[in-house]
C-alpha cells in the first residue's frame, strides 16, 4: 500500500485525544484542501510502498492497543485497508480511521472520524483541483453510510465564523448527531490556532458542539511523525 509513516505518539484530536496510538498515515488522497497540512499525502504525494503484513508487523511492534489509521485518504486503498483492519482487529486492537468520508468500505473498526471539508478547503489558486475538489468535497450518502454502520465522530476544520453556518447545514442536512460534532480551529501556527480558538469555545459553548485542540501542534508544532 502507499504510505507516507507509521509513528508512535499521543492521538492529538477529537474524542480520544491524548490516547497513545500508533499511526498509519497513508499517502494519496481524492481531495486537495488548500490548507492541507500533509501536502506530502496529497498535493505531492510520496511514492512509498510497504505490503500490508509489513505495515502490520511495525504496527503491533509497538505493543499499543490504539491504532490509528489516517492519510491521505485511508479509504482509496480499498482491499489493503480491508485485510489490514481485519489483522489488528483479530489480535485486539482499536482501530480508528480518520477520513474524508469521500469513499466508503466496509471495514472492521471502532471509531470512524470524519472530517468533512467545508467551502473554507478549496483551492482557489489551482483551476484544475478547484473544480475536482468543489465536486467531491461532500458525500451525503457516504456520510449517512458511515453513521448508519460505525461509532462516528465530525471533525470540521473551522477558518472563520462563517463556517459555522456550513457546519449547522450539512449536520441538518445528513443529519448528523450534535455531540458527535467537534469544532477544531485552522492553522499549523500556534498564534493562528490561538486567535481562532478564543471565539472557537464561545461557539461550542453556545452550540452544543464539542471543541478539539490540536495537541500535536501544542506540542511539537507542524512536524512529521508527532
Ligand atoms: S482530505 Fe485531508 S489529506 Fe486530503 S487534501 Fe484534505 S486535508 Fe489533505
Amino acid at each position: 500500500m502507499k504510505y507516507s509513516e507509521i509513528f508512535y505518539t499521543l492521538q492529538g484530536e477529537g474524542q480520544l485525544v491524548g490516547v497513545p496510538s500508533v499511526f498509519l498515515r497513508t499517502s494519496t488522497c481524492n481531495l486537495r484542501c488548500s490548507w492541507c497540512d500533509t501536502a506530502y499525502t496529497s498535493w505531492y504525494p510520496e511514492d512509498k510502498n510497504i505490503s500490508v503484513f509489513e505495515a502490520f508487523n511495525e504496527i503491533t511492534t509497538f505493543g499499543v492497543k490504539h491504532v490509528v489509521i489516517t492519510g491521505g485518504e485511508p479509504f482509496i486503498q480499498r482491499e489493503e485497508l480491508t485485510t489490514l483492519c481485519k489483522m489488528l482487529s483479530a489480535k485486539g486492537h482499536h482501530i480508528t480511521i480518520e477520513t474524508n468520508a469521500t469513499v466508503f468500505v466496509p471495514v472492521q473498526a471502532n471509531l470512524i472520524s470524519m472530517s468533512p471539508k467545508l467551502s473554507n478547503s478549496t483551492p482557489l489558486d489551482d483551476k484544475r483541483w478547484k473544480e475536482i475538489h468543489d465536486r467531491e468535497r461532500l458525500k451525503p450518502e457516504i456520510m449517512r453510510l458511515f453513521l448508519d454502520k460505525y461509532e462516528c465522530q465530525a471533525k470540521f476544520v473551522i477558518s472563520d465564523t462563517q463556517d459555522i453556518q456550513e457546519v449547522q447545514e450539512l449536520a441538518e442536512q445528513i443529519p448528523i448527531p450534535k455531540e458527535t460534532i467537534i469544532l477544531m480551529p485552522q492553522g499549523i501556527e500556534e498564534s493562528d490556532i490561538n486567535t481562532r480558538q478564543k471565539w472557537l469555545v464561545e461557539v461550542c459553548k453556545k452550540t452544543g458542539y464539542r471543541y478539539s485542540p490540536r495537541l500535536h501542534l501544542n506540542i511539537w508544532g507542524n512536524k512529521r511523525g508527532t
